[in-house]
């Protein structure tokens, strides 16, 4: 039986939470200050969606996202995408649509999931929640909100975009 494995880029501004998801979907931890591991471009889980075999390989940038320095190489071949803002930074929402033309310039269409992440800080939110779904619908993804430090709905954001891919 072939194993399915998809590349997944994770895009956005710096800060918002991109290190902390991979490391929290593959490694199941949670730290103030990650550090991505020298050397290692992607970290990877495997899933079973519909009795399939599906290999995640998470793609980290190693903040070159803050100096809009992101090569080909780490788009190249991505199968989705997960475009990522905080609830506490209106800058990081606002540059969604400039992540998602870099995506496209690269990779074409390809299955993309919006993660607001940092729900867990609700009290400092920046972002309305209708403004947010307008964003959503105008740029063709679905929305999905996370928070990568309580460990809400970031399992759901993996699988669905692998599901997506499947069905493809
Ligand atoms: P990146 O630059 O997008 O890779 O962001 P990082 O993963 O390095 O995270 C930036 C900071 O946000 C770190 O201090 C993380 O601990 C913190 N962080 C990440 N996710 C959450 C979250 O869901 N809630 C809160 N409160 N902090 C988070
Ligand atoms: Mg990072």
């Amino acid at each position: 039986e072939l194993e399915v494995a998809l590349k997944v880029v994770i895009v956005g501004d710096g800060g918002v939470g991109k290190s902390s998801m991979i490391q929290r979907y593959c490694r199941g931890t949670f730290t103030r200050d990650y550090k991505k591991t020298i050397g290692v471009d992607f970290l990877e889980r495997q899933i079973e969606i519909d009795g399939e075999e599906v290999r995640l390989m998470l793609w980290d940038t190693a903040g070159q996202e803050e100096f809009d320095a992101i090569t080909k190489a780490y788009y190249r071949g991505a199968h989705a995408c997960v475009l990522a803002f905080s609830t506490t930074d209106r800058d990081s929402f606002l540059a969604l649509h400039s992540w998602k033309l870099k995506v496209e310039n690269e990779c074409g269409e390809i299955p993309t999931i919006i993660v607001q992440n940092k729900i867990d800080l609700m009290d400092q939110c920046v972002v309305g929640p209708d403004e947010a779904e307008l964003v959503a619908r105008a740029l063709g993804c679905r929305l999905m909100r996370a928070s990568v430090k309580e460990d809400v709905n970031v399992g759901a954001v993996f699988r669905a975009l692998a599901a997506r891919c499947l069905a493809n």
